[in-house]
């Protein structure tokens, strides 16, 4: 089969990977000259395999007043004249429900488990420089009632596999000495040792060399993609800005892009778009300041990763931002935040980037057949967790596409 696979992104080059190991004449479209130039980009790197409640859960919404009054709140609502916006906060208020976030939480989990399985699976067959690292991660607490709290989900957690213990302060800074720049402010620690992290961007450029070695691929970049031709139930051809591409399936992985090439078709998919900004502060080779286990300050919502030779620092939910700039006062803000709680870190040097999540209301992505045409699939929708939930994704969608058995139960994902 010719499948023509459309985004370059961390999701989109791990299907186009997947579906080329299959065997099928791979087709790989980007609007850009090279891979992960937009959402997987600088992200925070987490791998966060057992870590993956989504966003909506039931303690956001009474939180939600407190952030939106603070000026250093790591939410952010800008409320806009949009339809789209308040159709995606009402399903993203209903999701936020205790039953279903923790429906969603066990899905997601069995997504992230089989995506850490595949990733283990296709680092054996390739050997990726992408800064990988098992080391690890803390959530960090300021206070004792959130930590109690977080008490009660690691053990929801744990029926569902989960390997995760909860540490008091001294046993936390006994792990990771370096969060001693919390002081009396840390209450504990909710410790998974089996977490990993690496750079995102890295993984995707490094797949993607591979993925154009391989006989059955072509890629096609600095190609955008300006839509899809439909006769009777089938996509007959990607109008491409180098010409029409033809292929027996399409595979959107356009992230946040997705709604402007599938809206034409009559399929609207709940997509928003959740800013979010990093840092990203080259180290010495014998630097003792950052941590050296993933770490996210939980208050703050800020996660640290070790990448290569850099400190990857990742925060903040803005809703309603229509695009990605940087916003230099959300920048300065988080370099504050930071400096609490890493006194002694050098953030001179520090590369501030900002992204878009592309996020469904219940943080599910959504993978399968898009109801718009037979050979048309969907794999978007990963959120906060594109680079964690990629290997899953893709192992997903490529099942169904094959008409095989699913590795895991497809019906919460799909479409
Ligand atoms: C601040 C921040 C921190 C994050 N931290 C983490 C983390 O620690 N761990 C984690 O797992 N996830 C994290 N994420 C989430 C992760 O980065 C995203 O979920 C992931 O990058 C989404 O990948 P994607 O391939 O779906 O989208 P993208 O990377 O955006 O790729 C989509 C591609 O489609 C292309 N495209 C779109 N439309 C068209 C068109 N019409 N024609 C041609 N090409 C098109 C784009 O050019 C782009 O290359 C973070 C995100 C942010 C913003």
């Amino acid at each position: 089969m010719r499948v023509c696979v459309i985004g370059a992104g961390v999701v989109g080059v791990t299907s186009a990977y997947f579906l080329a190991r299959q065997g099928h004449e791979v087709v790989l479209v980007d609007a850009n000259a090279h891979p992960a130039e937009v959402s997987s980009y600088a992200n925070g790197g987490q791998l966060s395999y057992s870590y993956v409640a989504p966003l909506a859960g039931p303690g956001v919404l009474p939180s939600v007043p407190g952030w939106l009054l603070r000026e250093d709140s790591p939410l952010r609502f800008r409320p806009r004249l949009d339809p789209h916006q308040w159709r995606w906060c009402l399903r993203f208020a209903l999701a936020c429900r205790a039953s279903v976030a923790r429906e969603s939480t066990a899905q997601l989990l069995a997504l992230s488990y089989l995506s850490r399985d595949a990733m283990h699976a296709l680092l054996q067959q390739e050997d990726l420089e992408f800064g990988h690292l098992k080391n690890g991660k803390l959530i960090a607490y300021r206070s004792p009632a959130l930590l109690d709290k977080a008490r009660a989900l690691v053990n929801y957690q744990a029926a569902h596999g989960s390997d995760q213990q909860v540490l008091d302060a001294a046993q936390t800074l006994a792990r990771e000495p370096a969060l001693a720049g919390m002081g009396a402010s840390l209450a504990g620690a909710i410790y998974t040792p089996s977490e990993e992290a690496g750079d995102c961007r890295q993984f995707t450029q490094a797949l993607f060399d591979r993925l154009r070695q391989l006989p059955n691929v072509q890629c096609a970049m600095s190609n955008p993609v300006s839509g899809l031709q439909r006769e009777g139930r089938r996509i007959v051809a990607v109008h491409s800005r180098d010409g029409d591409i033809g292929a027996d399936a399409v595979v959107l992985a356009t992230g946040i892009g997705t709604r402007a090439l599938l809206r034409p078709l009559g399929h609207d998919v709940p997509l928003y778009p959740l800013k979010g900004y990093s840092l990203t502060v080259p180290l010495a080779a014998d630097d003792t300041v950052a941590p050296r286990i993933s770490v996210t300050d939980y208050e703050r919502r800020i996660v640290y990763a070790r990448v290569g030779g850099v400190l990857r620092i990742a925060a903040m939910v803005d809703i309603g931002s229509a695009n990605a700039d940087i916003d230099p006062a959300r920048i300065a803000l988080l370099k504050r935040q930071v400096a609490e709680a890493f006194p002694a870190l050098d953030l001179g040097q520090a590369i501030p980037w900002a992204g878009l999540r592309p996020a469904t209301p219940t943080g599910k992505p959504l993978i399968g057949p898009s109801p718009a045409a037979n050979n048309l699939w969907l794999n978007i929708g990963q959120g906060a967790l594109g680079f964690t939930l990629a290997c899953g994704s893709a192992a997903l969608l490529t099942a169904q596409m094959a008409g095989l058995e699913t590795p895991l139960d497809a019906a919460p994902f799909r479409p």
